[in-house]
């Protein structure tokens, strides 16, 4: 390494750390296989704590604090046992530190490049608090409530301590969890079986692409170092060929990732990695479940992967070439979890704000990914997107227009511009109302259901070939809430049993009644010209709300609410007068 300081400079943007490369048992000649990693460069203080990020070492198990601990200043700084991985640094909670502080600002890192913005968190504060030891348990959630991470540790079968806060994917997951609750709130409420699997099978896609993105790790499951230089040494054809990459690299991981995680994360790649294909296999009713129909999500990605792999690697040889270079086949692997994993984060602007499918999720990420990459050839990562997910039985959602197969539909033409002012649409809540108001029509928004836009942000997103695409990105939202005989209006039937259930509460018939909150909303695409290229959204009255009340009554979380017939007259009058009188004040679930 040089002699330059990273964190010194100021003038440089990125700074480099070392973490372990998957978790401490990955190892090598006894020792833990590390990766050094570029993060962005900002004034730590003690904790550490910067400032989108605050560690705070306090298990609550026992009830006590490890202290604010100080991290090198530089790369160059640290102790030569965390860049040799001693196994001495498991129980080094400095090392820890620095271990989740780098994980998660380097995620923060990868979904701001990729969706070309600024991200806050779901909380209105800046900093997410880290707890690397805060509770003696086998598990690591992301609570909004206490606005942080919170990683447990264990006693492993070899009866030494295990650390969650090791575990480079334990880490992405949780913390992919919550940039994906600030991107869409919506997606932790109960709608339908895909939204809830999306949440865990999104974060395993981001979490496993990003320990595929390390070379370090690439490497080592092809072909475990031997002392030779990896430019010296080669892979034989049939080692590239998908079903033994599928072998060495996702099998491997998940042999790797070892025993002493076994519950918590390498048997969920595993058995995603085992999931045969079948287009029939989200109607198993097995597969109804959250994390197990994540599964399915996981394994399309992580197939196409796969196979966007081999085929890169045989193009960069002659056709009858017998064995490839390892240090070439390490470096396209790692490319190309880097690309998906953008691709994928990308896809979320481009995702309806509530009532995700899996379709949805497809569509959504070939319709994003042809605006900021119209070039597939190189990786193709569309085409084997979509050959994985339709083995699934996953297909994009039928486009009106033929041209656009695959994508979401264009924006219609027949919109009106002229009372809005596209300077104020790039910022301006209020203005990007003003647009929904003028065509509410034409993008049929229901004018007696509660709407409101919840976000407008400028992006500006970079492709791999240095395409730039300047875009603005707005969500909006809508409610009703209403009783059964006014679903049934709508074409919204809730399950027969559900009415017979609501009727059984009814005591007063003529003095409240028993509404039920349905949602829709969309997001609003426009170009740098500020014209709308695309609006995707889920009506409030659409036709997929029958199928959500009743998956919700099976489930058991279809609610009804008492209303007070005062409110009645105001719950159904027009969006204006929704807003006049200020929907914000009904007691109710929010939004
Ligand atoms: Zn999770």
């Amino acid at each position: 390494m040089g002699s330059k300081r990273s964190a010194g400079d100021a003038r440089s943007p990125v700074r480099y750390m070392s973490i372990v490369a998957q978790d401490p048992s990955v190892t090598w000649r006894g020792r833990i296989l590390m990766a050094k990693v570029p993060i962005p460069a900002e004034d730590v203080i003690p904790g550490p704590m910067g400032y989108r990020v605050q560690v705070v070492d306090y298990d609550s198990t026992r009830q006590y604090f490890h202290g604010s601990h100080t991290l090198p200043a530089s790369y160059e700084d640290e102790p030569k046992a965390w860049q040799r991985g001693d196994p001495a640094i498991v129980k080094d909670f400095q090392f820890h530190a620095q271990n989740v502080y780098a994980l998660v600002m380097k995620t923060l890192a990868r979904f701001e490049f990729a969706l070309g913005r600024r991200l806050g968190w779901s909380f209105d504060n800046h900093q997410l608090k880290i707890a690397p030891h805060g509770m003696f348990d086998a598990n690591a959630f992301y609570s909004p409530v206490e606005e942080g991470l919170v990683f447990g540790y264990f006693k492993g079968l070899s009866g030494g301590p295990v650390f969650t806060a090791l575990s480079h994917d334990v880490v992405v997951h949780e913390t992919t969890h919550a940039l994906l609750d600030a991107l869409r709130e919506r997606y932790m409420m109960p709608s339908n079986p895909d939204q809830a699997a999306f949440h865990e099978g999104f974060s395993d896609v981001i979490a496993l692409l990003s320990v595929f993105a390390l070379p370090e790790v690439v490497g080592h499951l092809l072909a475990p170092p031997t002392g030779k230089r990896n430019s010296a040494r080669t892979i034989a054809r049939k080692d590239i060929e998908p079903d033994a990459l599928q072998k060495s690299a996702l099998f491997g991981l998940a042999d790797q990732m070892g025993n002493e995680l076994d519950g918590l994360r390498g048997s969920a790649l595993r058995r995603s990695a085992e999931l045969v294909p079948n287009p029939k296999i989200l109607d198993d009713p097995e597969f109804a479940e959250a994390h197990r129909r994540g599964e399915v999500f996981v394994a399309a990605v992580m197939q196409a992967f796969i196979a966007a792999w081999s085929k890169r690697i045989k193009e960069t040889g002659l056709e009858n070439q017998t064995a490839f270079p390892l240090a070439s086949i390490v470096e396209e692997g790692a490319d190309i979890a880097d690309a998906l994993a953008t691709l994928w984060i990308r896809a979320l602007d481009y995702m309806p704000p509530v009532h995700l499918t899996f379709q949805d999720a497809l569509t959504a990420a070939l319709t994003s990914d042809t605006q900021v990459r119209p070039d597939d050839q190189r990786f193709k990562l569309r085409h084997y997107l979509k050959e994985q997910f339709a083995a699934y039985g996953i297909t994009p959602v039928a486009a009106e227009q033929p041209a656009q197969a695959d994508c979401w539909a264009h924006a219609p033409e027949n919109l009106r511009y002229d009372r809005v002012r596209f300077e104020s649409m790039r910022s301006d809540k209020d203005e990007v109302f003003r647009f929904l108001w003028e065509n509410r029509d034409a993008l049929e928004l229901q004018p007696d259901a509660y709407a409101k836009v919840t976000s407008v942000r400028p992006c500006l997103r970079t492709g791999i070939d240095g395409f730039v695409l300047r875009e603005t990105v707005a969500e909006y939202y809508q409610v009703a809430r209403l009783t059964p005989p006014e679903l049934a209006e709508r074409n919204i039937s809730p399950p027969r049993e559900f009415l017979a259930h609501v009727k059984g509460l009814k005591a007063e018939p003529d003095d409240d009644d028993f509404v039920t909150a349905v949602y829709g909303g969309g997001v609003l695409i426009f170009d740098e010209y500020g014209r709308l290229k695309y609006h995707v959204h889920n009506k409030i009255f659409g036709s997929q709300q029958k199928a959500r009340l009743k998956y919700l009554w099976e489930a058991g979380l279809l609610t009804v609410r008492i209303e007070s017939a005062a409110y009645r007259q105001a719950r159904l009058s027009t969006l204006h007068r929704m807003r006049a009188i200020d929907a914000r004040k009904f007691p109710l679930e929010g939004w």
